[in-house]
């Protein structure tokens, strides 16, 4: 494990907004860098344990990584019970990580609110900042 990975990475100097793709853009550049990367289990690991879930880190997109923490713990993915009466909620899609199409419609019909308020936009100009200030040292 090399202590400063920030130091060897690929993405150096590069545009942040290409590794902070709004969703539904195209994440194969970033991907491609990353996959050219000699820090990129460094950088991956990092994400994974800082909790990172926007952004490409390691080659790996945020819905990706989530995926590899849903492996670790199992259970916490394991949707029991389809009849409870949560499905079609949000809660039923984030806390419960159920994936059935209620949920997903009830989720994806509150994340075209939230993207088009000021908040969101704000936010994500804030994370590239903190990408940037980074990437930079
Ligand atoms: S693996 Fe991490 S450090 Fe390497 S290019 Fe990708 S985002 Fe940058
Ligand atoms: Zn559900």
């Amino acid at each position: 494990m090399i202590a400063d990975w920030t130091e060897f990475a690929n993405c150096l100097g590069l545009d942040p907004d290409v590794f902070f793709p709004e969703p539904g853009d195209d994440q194969t550049f970033a991907k491609s860098i990353c996959a050219q990367c000699d820090v990129r289990a460094e950088c991956l690991a990092h994400a994974i344990t800082h909790d990172e879930v926007h952004g490409i880190w390691g080659g790996l997109s945020g819905r990706e990584r989530a995926r590899i923490r849903r492996d670790r713990w199992p259970s916490r993915a394991k949707v029991v019970d389809v009849d409870a009466e949560w499905h079609g909620t949000v809660a039923g899609y984030t806390n419960r990580r159920c994936r059935c199409d209620d949920c997903k419609t009830a989720y994806s019909a509150y994340l075209q609110v939230y993207r088009s308020t000021p908040e969101y936009k704000k936010r994500r100009r804030e994370q590239v900042k903190r990408w940037r200030a980074r990437r930079a040292a």
